[in-house]
């Protein structure tokens, strides 16, 4: 079998599945397969696939027919330039929530108040690890992270001896409860899908924690609470910062400026949804 034809065989296969991205996905598979990148398994078309990389093949194309997506067959997802370590116990990072880091990034480079972040929700670590790594030159900041899954927070400390080479602080708490200390600014991309869809996924056999995914009826029971608990944890003009998708972004802004949150607004994402919203903690406690 050439790389021509295993391409075509398993990308077929993922058609013939309903899947979105057939042919990528066999591209991905089989280059991971065979340890050459991309470019060299179209130069490498009309040759031969070697045997082990072959059946390493069939058994990820397998494994991608029974519904494991391919970050779960690589074990590895990449977000915002860095490799991230993903397995089941783990939301997949996705390329929406860059548009976190950025926002935070870009107050971090304006605002040298900003010097103790803590990251809610963090699952893999995507978006506290990726801020860390991504820091100017000399801008001096702490970074934490949470999670209520113990299990999640096994794969955030793989992650942050892997990219950083040690291990931020981090906390296994539900939400801020057992998170101390005050911070300067606090991120967070926690479960925000509508009960319903998070239903209908579990029913199709969706591979990813619905703990990350399932927000309560609306998708901002998590939010509700967080936006409550963040007036606690956040210093005055401190910067709240929350992924959310785009027909919550009118509530999020509602809620917390219920809240006290001042100097509301929202950063879109690549294909102009309102994907975080922003506000900063006034001084009045409500
Ligand atoms: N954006 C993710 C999705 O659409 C949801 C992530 C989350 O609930 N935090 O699958």
């Amino acid at each position: 079998m050439t790389f021509g034809e295993a391409l075509r065989s398993g990308s077929d296969a993922f058609a013939a599945a309903g899947l979105d991205t057939p042919w990528l996905d066999a591209l991905v598979l089989l280059s991971a397969c065979a340890g050459r990148d991309k470019a060299a398994v179209y130069a490498s078309f009309t040759d031969p696939v070697p045997e082990e990389a072959a059946s390493a093949f069939r058994r990820a194309m397998g494994r991608r027919l029974e519904g494991v997506p391919v970050s779960y067959i690589l074990g590895r997802k990449e977000f915002y330039g860095l490799s991230f370590q993903v397995d089941p116990r783990v939301l997949v990072p996705r390329p929406d929530t860059e548009t976190l880091v950025e926002a935070a990034l870009e107050i971090l480079e304006r605002d040298p108040a900003v010097r103790r972040l803590h990251d809610l929700c963090t699952g893999t670590g995507c978006v506290a690890l990726a801020v860390a790594a991504s820091l100017p030159r000399g801008r001096r900041l702490g970074i934490s992270a949470s999670d209520l899954s113990g299990d999640a927070l096994e794969v955030f400390r793989l992650n942050s001896r892997g990219i950083l080479g040690r291990e931020l602080p981090h906390y296994r708490s539900d939400l801020l409860a057992s998170v101390p200390g005050v911070y300067d600014m606090i991120t967070a991309n926690p479960p925000y899908i509508t009960r319903r869809e998070t239903a209908a996924m579990k029913a199709s056999g969706w591979p990813e924690p619905a703990l990350a995914l399932d927000g309560g009826e609306d998708g901002l029971d998590v939010f509700r609470r967080l936006a409550g608990e963040a007036v606690e944890s956040l210093t005055e003009n401190g910067y709240l910062l929350v992924e959310g998708a785009d027909d919550q972004a009118d509530t999020m802004g509602e809620i917390l400026t219920e809240r006290g949150f001042r100097d509301l607004r929202w950063v879109r994402d690549l294909a102009g949804r309102r994907r975080v919203t922003v506000g900063r903690r006034g001084s009045g406690y409500v």
